[in-house]
């Protein structure tokens, strides 16, 4: 018989609860500050952006926090998602590393992100809320927020960086199935938005300047509440259901990881992925090695500063402690949208820091290769986003095959490219250029901190 290379959960296997893993780390990440006080901000500050549930969510010394029975309902729809054996992806490489990848492309919007989008509707549309801003990079996040506000009968609107409101039209189209609104940003609606458009018409857009129009909508209307796809600690948590479940495949597959890989643009799929097993990991049950992947054109834990900035280019969210190239920077245009962000998650940037897991960035033609072979062996088309994690997986499978070690390597694959074929298009047509960040761009950009004692 042949070798099963597909580990299955049924529906009644979908987590109850998500896993919080600040509880369970030595020393707690320093908290957010509000920029004007210096101080810890408290929920009255976030109160005119997030529902009082997620804001609770955000700082809760629970580790293990229930999900609603609504949203395990919607999580059906998809959930358990799979974990596959890369055999064919194995041989092509000629390693006896066994890669095993965890796979949400099987989502509404081909991603990761409606395991948070939804309980983010959910709660906002539980308290009231009639209407949702968002931004959003490569479309992803727009996307699973305008399908989650569709089930939830919440209006969604969206500002969608420009560079991908011109080159994705099919994002946009899909958000607009869902119901949404979507507007390029920068935007003339929003003052931040005229801003940028005074001083730089052709403004290709950052996750920054998008950040600033939604919050700024958000913030001028009291029926109006703001949702963030990354980066924020109930984020996070929302995701590790996708650690939960691989936690289980893997003992049912027989193996326990020896690298865990996954690519990292505000954190959160790899936090989802991840922190289960650094659950197990802290508690020396298991001893993988982390390793976070970021494009080398936004190297932000790489080649960033530890210290606090905002999450926005504006400068209208709190301070958070974080990697960061600083609020302004504005990447080269990758194709791997959903990796452009100045910062980091909070918690993603502790782990490095106490060196509980390690970044490494990689270019994107690299990437590209090792997304290519992984679709003429798996079938799959990766979003360019987690191919940066497949590109790490290539170079430790190839070394395995150097020494013979049978590693056991775990990948995210948080999403599918098929709204992504042109960038594939271009690679194969060699017209995928690499850019390395330039030093004295990302020195003059943290010139701007906020704050650069804190
Ligand atoms: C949004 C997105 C990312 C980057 O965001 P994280 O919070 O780091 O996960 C990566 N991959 C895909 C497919 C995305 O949609």
């Amino acid at each position: 018989m042949a070798e099963t290379v597909k580990y299955l959960l049924d529906e009644s296997d979908i987590p109850t609860h998500w896993y919080n893993l600040l509880p369970d780390l030595p020393s707690p990440p320093p908290p957010p500050l509000h920029p004007g006080t210096g101080q810890p901000v408290g929920p009255d500050d976030l109160a005119p952006l997030f529902p009082m549930a997620l804001i609770q969510q955000e700082v809760t010394t629970e580790s293990r926090v229930e999900i609603p029975e609504a949203v395990r309902d919607v999580y059906r729809l998809w959930r358990p998602t799979p974990l596959i054996r890369a055999r064919r992806f194995e041989e092509a490489l000629g390693t006896p590393a066994r890669i095993y990848y965890k796979y949400e492309g099987v989502s509404p919007a081909g991603s990761h992100k409606p395991n948070t989008s939804v309980p983010q509707a959910y709660y906002n549309a539980a308290e009231g809320v009639d209407r949702l801003t968002t931004e959003t990079g490569a479309g992803q996040w727009g996307t699973a927020l305008a399908f989650a506000c569709a089930l939830f009968d919440v209006d969604c609107e969206v500002w969608q960086v420009r560079a991908s409101y011109d080159q994705k039209p099919y994002r946009r189209a899909m958000m607009e199935v869902f119901g949404a609104t979507v507007h390029p940003s920068p935007s003339d609606i929003t003052e931040a938005g005229r801003k940028i458009l005074a001083d730089s018409p052709d403004s290709p857009g950052s996750l920054g300047i998008a950040i600033s129009e939604a919050v700024e909508v958000a913030a001028g209307d009291p029926n109006t509440r703001y949702c963030l796809g990354s980066v924020l600690n109930h984020v996070l948590m929302h995701q590790t259901v996708i650690g939960e479940e691989a936690l289980e495949q893997l003992a049912l597959a027989g193996d326990t990881p020896d690298l865990i890989v996954g690519c990292m643009g505000g954190g959160s799929n790899f936090a989802g992925l991840s922190f289960p097993f650094i659950r197990e990991k802290l508690a020396g049950n298991i001893d993988p090695t982390i390793r976070g992947v970021e494009p080398a054109a936004c190297p932000t834990v790489t080649r960033g500063v530890y210290t606090y900035d905002f999450g926005d280019t504006a400068g209208m969210t709190p301070l958070l402690k974080m990697h960061t190239l600083g609020h302004d920077f504005v990447p080269d245009p990758i194709h791997a949208g959903g990796l452009r962000y100045h910062g980091m998650s909070p918690i993603i940037s502790h782990l490095c820091e106490t060196g509980v897991m390690e970044a490494v960035a990689k270019r994107q033609t690299e990437c590209f290769e090792a997304g290519v072979l992984f679709a003429r062996t798996e079938g799959i088309v990766p979003a360019p986003e987690p191919t940066h994690a497949l590109a790490v997986t290539v170079d430790e499978a190839r070394r395995c095959a150097e020494t013979g070690e049978e590693k056991v390597i775990l990948t995210a694959m948080c999403g599918h490219g098929l709204l992504d074929l042109s960038a594939y298009e271009k690679f194969l047509a060699g017209e995928v250029v690499d850019y390395e960040y330039p030093q004295a761009r990302i020195d003059e950009a943290l010139t701007r901190l906020p704050n650069p004692d804190l």
